[in-house]
């Protein structure tokens, strides 16, 4: 069993954009208030798991920046002894204005969600968002310093394979990391996921056309990614999570809460652990703790996404988190 030491936490499940591979354009049924993790309840929860060995915690959603008062819950993150890293997977929409309270609060660094560079094609994907907010966002967080910047990119057929190396340039110009995701069959997209899909492989093989890409592997290991410097251009990088063509179960040290308070194991897998149950219950952090450390043995050991059938889950990402 590995280490767990990663949570990440889907704060809403509400979202200011509506990309086409993640939720219909009226959106998702969306959970009331009350149904939804309080800011103390997060706060008791992550205080209830520090002494487990979570080191890390991602904020993520649905957007999370369109929670009410994000900023005061990272404060309060990071705050709990024992947590030394927040980081926040984000569309990047709002990041423009709130990078730098974001930064102050506490927050380490982002992830920005991102599938092309021309404003038509962003457009056309997120059903109505503005690309020059996202890059307003960008340029906020380098600025702040919620770096390193990661840019992540669902790669999709015939949608924005012509725009691979504009995505390793940007990494270039801006000394980001950008890692490429395969679009995974998941919520909207279980028959998109099948026709748009294209391999890591794929994807590294466009960019060696043009660049060297040295691998970092003797360096961190990043979770799902493999990464790769650019021969030529320190600070950039690029990285490959092929969700499709390579399991990453094995190297996998983290779990999931959603918005609605439920543990999951394993993105893939539809079983659920109700924590917001526990917590209305006033149960105290030991016996929540107790509780994650009764379920974590269970955490399956490898998925088959390849499966026919695989698609069918009950849950958005939007809901999960990515
Ligand atoms: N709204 C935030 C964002 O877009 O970054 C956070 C939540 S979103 C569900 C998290 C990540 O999941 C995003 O990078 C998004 O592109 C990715 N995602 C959503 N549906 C996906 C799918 N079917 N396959 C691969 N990635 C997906
Ligand atoms: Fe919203 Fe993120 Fe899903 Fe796009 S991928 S609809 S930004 S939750």
């Amino acid at each position: 069993m590995n280490t767990i030491d990663y949570l990440r936490i889907a704060v809403t499940d509400r979202c200011n954009l509506r990309c086409v591979y993640c939720m219909p354009e009226e959106g998702v049924d969306l959970k009331s208030h009350d149904e939804m993790l309080s800011i103390e309840e997060v706060e008791k929860l992550v205080k209830s798991v520090a002494p487990m060995g979570i080191k890390k915690i991602r904020l993520t959603g649905g957007e999370p920046l369109v929670r009410k008062n994000i900023e005061i819950l990272v404060k309060k993150i990071a705050s709990v002894e024992g947590v030394e890293h927040i980081t926040m997977t984000t569309n990047g929409i709002l990041l423009g204005s709130m990078a730098k309270a974001l930064k102050v609060s506490g927050l380490n660094r982002v992830n920005i969600s991102l599938d092309t560079l021309k404003a038509d094609k962003f457009k056309a994907i997120t059903r109505w968002g503005d690309l020059n907010d996202v890059l307003a966002g960008i340029d906020a967080s380098l600025k702040f310093g919620l770096t390193p910047v990661k840019i992540n990119v669902v790669a999709m057929k015939g949608f924005n394979d012509d725009e691979i190396i504009d995505f390793v340039e940007l990494a270039i110009k801006k000394r980001v990391q950008v890692r490429f995701i395969e679009l995974m069959p998941i919520g909207e997209s279980d028959e998109k996921a099948r026709i748009e899909h294209i391999s890591i492989d794929a994807i590294k093989a466009i960019i060696e056309e043009k660049y060297k890409l040295i691998s970092t592997d003797d360096i961190v290991t990043d979770g799902p990614a493999s990464n790769y410097f650019i021969e030529g251009h320190p600070g950039s990088s690029v990285g490959f999570i092929g969700s499709l063509s390579n399991h990453f179960c094995g190297r996998c040290n983290r779990l999931r809460v959603t918005a609605d308070g439920k543990v999951r194991l394993c993105l893939h897998k539809d079983v659920e652990f109700d924590v917001l149950a526990l917590l209305r219950e006033g149960k105290s952090e030991a016996e929540i703790r107790a509780f994650f450390e009764s379920i974590i043995p269970l955490k399956p050991k490898g998925h088959s996404m390849t499966e026919e059938g695989w698609g069918n889950q009950k849950r958005k990402m939007s809901q999960i988190g990515g």
